[in-house]
């Protein structure tokens, strides 16, 4: 589930990779489980999971984690 106004998708995480370090902080705080580690040693989420809560967000550290409202612009995220 994704924060939703009557069924519409607000708002959605988006990850920006390349200032990922991969600490994990994002994973261990993620309520809903929503967040891993890839193989590339980048956090990465499960998009079914996660609801857009922005607590991971709060905890990055290194800004990677940014939960934009939908059609907003973001930095190069993924
Ligand atoms: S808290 Fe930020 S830097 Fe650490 S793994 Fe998560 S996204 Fe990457
Ligand atoms: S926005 Fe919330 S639910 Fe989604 S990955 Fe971050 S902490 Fe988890």
């Amino acid at each position: 589930m994704i924060r939703t106004v009557n069924d519409e998708i607000t708002a959605v995480l988006t990850i920006n990779q390349e200032w990922c370090k991969g600490c994990g902080i994002c994973v261990a705080f993620c309520p809903r489980e929503a967040l891993f580690i890839n193989d590339a040693g980048k956090a990465e989420k499960h998009s079914d999971q996660c609801t857009a809560c922005t607590v991971c967000e709060l905890f990055c550290p290194d800004f990677a984690l940014v939960v934009v409202k939908k059609g907003a612009a973001v930095h190069g995220g993924n």
